[in-house]
């Protein structure tokens, strides 16, 4: 048997002794998990730091607040979530009692991304903890740090018969992928989305799939572009580009093209200074293979602004490319690096057709003045979220549920919805034996006279 099936059957035998399901044993849990990030914060930090050059502030920030938080909630929310919740009756089941049960599905297996590598594994295992399930960790080994810290601390911290850690790379993957689970969650790209979704098949495992995709941004000329540069700017080159939800082109008019690159350069110099390259807030690329990926797709653009790059240290600059056109290398995948290309449209109508024409994104964000701009682009096009006049921030608020549609990805979470997701609804209708006189109609013989009232 291999280690992978080990510890599978007995995170299974733990569960279905039912240790993971009292809600004492969930709560005592998720304040196991609060325990490590506030304890290991100093390795959580140093391991980003070595896979992401990620700075302790951006660490804070978008890795261990975003995970107490979810913490925090569910540990307040817990009891309301996992009680029945009573739905409305027919006249005939007046007297019974009907409700939904949220119960635990088993053994979810959690495959994480290597761009957040903390918040996208820690996040659906909150949820995991809260819903009762024993969960299969798998971090991505590309986040190597990470990785080793989450497999010498989680089991600490967390009963480590119903929550292992799986560390490795592909073929270890592909060996759990193999194995029965009862709810795959997968962060990553979309084309390990459709292996993953493949190896479910044979089990007929739900997943949940977060993946990529090009998140466009389109400016209209009525807004007030330094500010929309700003938050642009911000998204864009937070964690070095490397972020599923990162606006990943900018779509405008050409006649506020060079104001654009004009304001977004002020703010990258602002942000990260006229050398990010020793800017403390400015990461890297997280290894060889993506900093040539990433090269490789500037190829054939106009650089207005950046560009420099540094092959030893994985250093990419925050860079603008104007001018690009849809035939672009860069407009051919998801860049998920510090390229931010500007393609010209003649206006809402062109910036709409252009989105319609791609796969649906994880966002489609829009910076306007006019609020039937933003309608429109709400009402005319299919993302797994729309963010108007910001970047980012909806993955701030755990009761909207976040996730993809399309190639972006299938299924949500966050707060409740991540509960929801790893519960099974269960349908229960508690009748009494008594007044058996309300179902004389249903039984046969279908005579008239039972009819005739
Ligand atoms: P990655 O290479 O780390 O892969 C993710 C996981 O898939 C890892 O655990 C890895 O072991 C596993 N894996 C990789 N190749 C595999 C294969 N052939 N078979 C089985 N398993 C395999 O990460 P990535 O895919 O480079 O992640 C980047 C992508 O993730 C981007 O597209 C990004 O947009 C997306 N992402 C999405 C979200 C979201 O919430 N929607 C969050 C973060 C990242």
């Amino acid at each position: 048997m291999s280690r992978q099936e080990q510890l599978l059957q007995r995170a299974r035998s733990s569960f279905q002794a039912g240790k993971s399901k009292a809600v004492e044993h969930r709560l005592q849990q998720l304040h196991r998990l609060m325990d490590l990030l506030t304890e290991r914060r100093k390795d959580i930090c140093e391991a980003l730091r070595l896979d992401l050059g990620k700075s302790q502030h951006g660490t804070e920030l978008f890795e261990i607040l975003v995970v107490e938080g979810e913490i925090q909630l569910a540990l307040e929310k817990l009891s309301e979530w996992a009680c029945p919740r009573p739905v409305e009756k027919s006249l005939l089941t007046l007297s019974a009692e009907a409700y939904v049960q949220p119960e635990p599905l088993g053994v979810v297996l959690i495959i994480g991304a290597w761009n957040y590598p903390w918040a996208v594994t820690l996040l659906p295992l909150v949820g995991a903890i809260a819903a009762g399930n024993a969960a299969v960790i798998k971090p991505s080994e590309v986040s190597c740090g990470s990785a080793s810290v989450m497999e010498k601390f989680l089991p600490q911290y967390l009963d480590p018969d119903l929550y292992p850690v799986v560390t490795g790379g592909v073929s270890e993957t592909q060996e759990l992928l193999k194995l029965r689970f009862d709810h795959i969650f997968y962060t990553g790209s979309t084309a390990v989305g459709r292996l993953v979704m493949e190896a479910a098949a044979r089990h007929l495992t739900p997943v949940t799939l977060e993946l990529g995709g090009k998140s466009p941004c389109y400016i209209d000329r009525k807004c007030d572009l330094s500010v929309a540069c700003r938050r642009i700017t911000w998204g864009k080159f937070v964690n070095c580009g490397q972020t599923c939800i990162a606006p990943d082109y900018i779509l405008c008019e050409p006649s506020i093209q060079s104001q654009v690159v004009d304001e977004v350069i002020k703010c990258i110099k602002e942000f990260y200074t006229d050398e990010p390259r020793t800017c403390e807030d400015y990461g890297r690329i997280v290894n060889q293979q993506h900093y040539r990926r990433i090269m490789a797709l500037m190829e054939g653009s106009a650089v207005a602004y950046g560009g420099d790059a540094d092959q030893s240290s994985c250093y990419i600059g925050p860079t603008v490319l104007k001018d690009v056109t849809a035939e672009s290398k860069v407009m051919k995948e998801e860049i998920f690096g510090p390229v931010l290309p500007i393609i010209t449209v003649s206006g809402l109508d062109q910036a709409i057709q252009f989105v319609n024409e791609r796969e649906k994104p994880l966002v489609v964000y829009v910076f306007s003045n006019c609020k039937k701009v933003i309608r429109r682009v709400q009402d005319e096009t299919s993302s797994g979220a729309l963010l108007a006049n910001d970047c980012l921030v909806h993955f701030t608020i755990p009761a909207l549920p976040f996730g993809g549609v399309g190639h972006s990805g299938m299924g949500c979470y966050r707060g409740r919805h991540t509960f929801d997701c790893l519960s099974h609804l269960r349908s229960c209708l508690i009748k009494p034996l008594s007044m058996e006189a309300v179902n004389n109609m249903r039984y046969p013989p279908h005579t008239a006279n039972k009819f005739n009232h």
